[in-house]
């Protein structure tokens, strides 16, 4: 299971303080509820690219020692399985479907096409489910459809703390979960690894 890293700084300032296990150690197992804090467990690697980086980054493991189930702490400026940082993301999401009519704010970030085509697929389709879960943070303001109305909203709640909300709170992946996926991120039977993107 993946919960985010309440990590606030960049990402140099994240990997400085990844080597300290009780930086964010969980009080308590997020799947079994078990009132013991969680036991290191090690790092995965993930591909990281964000503004001013673009490699590699280690996500801390925890092992529960009751229910033998591991839960890795993703930092806050990642979105799971995407390649690219959430501020990345907004960025491009936000030149692309927000600001198309103004010429000089509208250049997005330079990516492959066919990655930003993707999320704004993947945007364009959660749109509506994510203003119904946003209402409860910011008011929803007029706009001429779901996806202006979805973008004007984080930008309103900010796009950390949407995403913040919206993975730990109701589950919900700001670009939706890959196929493959149950609703909740879990990984559901049969399902082959979704690549990210
Ligand atoms: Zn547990």
């Amino acid at each position: 299971m993946q919960i985010l890293h309440p990590f606030a700084g960049s990402v140099q300032q994240y990997i400085e303080q990844l080597d300290n296990p009780d930086s964010c150690r969980p009080g308590h197992c997020p799947q079994c509820l078990a009132k013991h804090p969680l036991t290191a467990h090690g790092f995965y690697t993930r591909t990281l690219i964000d503004t001013a980086f673009d490699g590699v980054i280690r996500v801390r493991r925890y092992l529960c020692q009751t229910c033998q189930r591991t839960v890795s702490l993703l930092p806050e400026f990642v979105l799971a399985y995407l390649r690219s940082s959430l501020s990345v993301i907004a960025l491009f999401l936000i030149a692309r479907l927000l600001l198309t009519q103004t010429l000089s704010n509208a250049a997005p970030p330079p990516m492959p096409y066919q990655r930003g085509q993707f999320w704004i697929r993947r945007f364009r389709a959660q749109a509506e489910s994510l203003c119904a879960a946003l209402a409860a943070l910011t008011k929803p303001t007029p706009a001429p459809d779901f996806v202006h109305r979805a973008l004007t909203m984080l930008q309103a709640t900010g796009w950390v703390a949407a995403h913040r909300f919206l993975f730990a709170g109701v589950r919900c992946h700001l670009l939706g979960w890959p196929r493959g996926l149950a609703p909740d991120g879990r990984r559901a039977a049969f399902s082959s690894a979704a690549a990210p993107a």
